[in-house]
């Protein structure tokens, strides 16, 4: 429009010319006059070089990109919340980060992380985390747990229908919307009948329709259920097109109950139902024998099953006292005894006594169990099947150091695996895992043009972990910027405060 004026004021006349025209003529040329000034005022405004003005650029960084294989110096270009241009020429944007010397990777993605609280998220975005789930219970209440996230949350955050919430539910011990497990009892230890399956799974149902992710069976915590009702919750998910996340039935080497046949039991119920299976931190479920577990998956996969699984970087676990997993016979089934067990706020190791008074209490008190060895732990983590989650809660340093620990123990100091294989395991593995519950995941994971910018900037020489079991909520250092959603969440290694960027991760409806 502005063109055209241009082109019709050019006939136009000086000052004294102007006093001979006609009124109507004059007319026509002040209105021309006064729509080309607008024009002028407009353009004004406008930036000089507008494709080039991105809202965020990030600069001369390392990029490493592990579905594409991309580990070049590169310029990145945000605009708004998604990664728009990934370039060797210089851009230019309102805000520039000097990533000279830092590695630029997508932001790392938990899947197993149970402490959703604010203090958990803000060490886990100082570890490089910018998306942790709760899939391996799920949240007892999805709807409420979504509405209290939404714009509260500094990371990306989403959970799977819990089966363990769902039973407690229907067997008359329904678990409050904070806590994820019951006490051990009848309505976890107790077979279901025929009708109280069916309500389960009406509930799972109604779960999924607020978008869940999936089922979230901790198949340990109720060990009441039969094989037919897991058979019967993988069929669900089948119907539904979701993966079940799962703590298998039992750890450990004696049989029946071993960790051998409990992963046997869910590498069935996915080979008879058809449905995506995710076996949770297979260092813990599996100890000893995990080598022998990822035998297992992979012979599963080799057959076309769709199984996969993950693990965290330490010898000890963590898990509430009073649940089923400590019902009687757990010395033996896990080979420990009451020493190996040890309170988190304390460090108190406890005795028959202690463990007693805590076992029966109706309290939720978290123990530290030392169950494995970083032996083998440390010959786990670099298969190239295992994906990184941290399993992380207030309590144990898994919460805070799981991300930098592995770049620091298994890239820097072992050298066992290469810095690309572990952004894979924590980047595209758990966003591929994601993307059998949501298409929105496709753009998670990745550092490529049209991906979500979710960024983690790190410095791979100081990178590392710097939580302990006596100081557990120690943050990280090394990670120098955190972007979620195009929102810069850490900032020179330090928290912006008053910001959450973090979003839902939900099953579309229409599904
Ligand atoms: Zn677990």
């Amino acid at each position: 429009m502005c063109l055209i004026v241009f082109k019709l004021y050019k006939p136009a006349v000086n000052i004294h010319e102007q006093l001979l025209l006609t009124e109507p003529m004059r007319h026509y040329y002040a209105q021309t006059m006064r729509t080309l000034i607008t024009c002028l005022f407009l353009l004004a405004f406008v930036p000089v070089a507008l494709p080039q003005a991105y809202d965020l650029v990030i600069e001369s960084g390392r990029v490493m990109d592990p579905e594409s294989g991309l580990d070049a110096m590169r310029n990145i270009g945000v605009r708004g919340n998604k990664i728009a241009h990934i370039a060797l020429e210089q851009l230019t944007g309102k805000r520039v980060i000097d990533a000279h010397g830092l590695i630029v990777a997508p932001g790392f993605i938990d899947l197993h992380q149970h402490g959703q609280d604010l203090d958990s998220q803000r060490v886990k975005a100082l570890d490089g985390v910018t998306s942790a789930l709760e899939m391996e219970i799920g949240k007892p209440d999805v709807a409420s747990f979504l509405k209290a996230k939404e714009n509260k949350s500094l990371i990306n955050y989403g959970s799977t229908a819990s089966h363990v919430a769902a039973r407690a539910l229907v067997l008359g011990a329904p678990i409050s919307k904070d806590a994820i497990l019951p006490k051990s009892g009848a309505a976890t230890n107790e077979p279901a009948s025929a009708e109280q399956l069916r309500r389960i799974e009406d509930r799972l149902r109604s779960e999924l329709d607020s978008g869940a992710l999936g089922i979230g069976m901790g198949i340990q915590y109720t060990p009441g259920a039969t094989r037919l009702e897991v058979i019967d919750i993988f069929r669900l998910a089948a119907e539904r097109r979701l993966p079940v996340y799962t703590h298998v039935r039992s750890a450990g080497r004696v049989e029946p109950g071993s960790s051998i046949e409990a992963v046997g039991e869910v590498i069935a119920g996915a080979a008879i139902s058809g449905a995506s299976l995710h076996i949770v931190h297979i260092n813990s479920s599996c100890g000893k024998d995990a080598l022998e577990c990822m035998a297992m998956i992979a012979g599963a996969r080799a057959r076309g099953l769709d199984v996969t699984t993950e693990a965290y970087p330490y010898e000890a676990g963590m898990t509430y006292i009073n649940s089923a997993l400590f019902d009687a016979g757990w010395q033996q089934k896990f080979n420990m005894d009451y020493h190996d067990l040890m309170l988190p706020e304390t460090g108190e190791r406890l005795t028959k006594e202690r463990f007693e008074e805590l076992h029966s209490s109706n309290q939720a008190q978290l123990v530290i169990t030392f169950s494995n060895t970083m032996q083998v732990v440390d010959s786990l983590i670099p298969n190239p099947l295992v994906m990184i989650a941290s399993d992380g809660d207030k309590g144990h340093p898994r919460n805070a150091g799981t991300y930098s620990r592995i770049l620091a123990r298994y890239v820097r100091q072992q050298g066992t695996i290469t810095l690309l294989d572990a952004l894979r395991k924590m980047t595209l593995m758990p966003a591929q895992m994601l993307e059998r519950s949501t298409p929105a995941a496709r753009f998670k994971g990745r550092m490529q043009e049209g991906a979500d910018a979710d960024i983690t900037i790190f410095d791979l020489n100081s990178v590392g972990d710097r939580s302990t079991y006596q100081d557990p909520m120690q943050p990280s250092v090394g990670v120098q910027y955190l972007i979620v959603g195009g929102t810069v969440l850490v900032d020179g290694g330090k928290l912006v405060s008053n910001t959450y960027p973090g979003r839902a991760l939900v099953v579309p409806m229409a599904r």
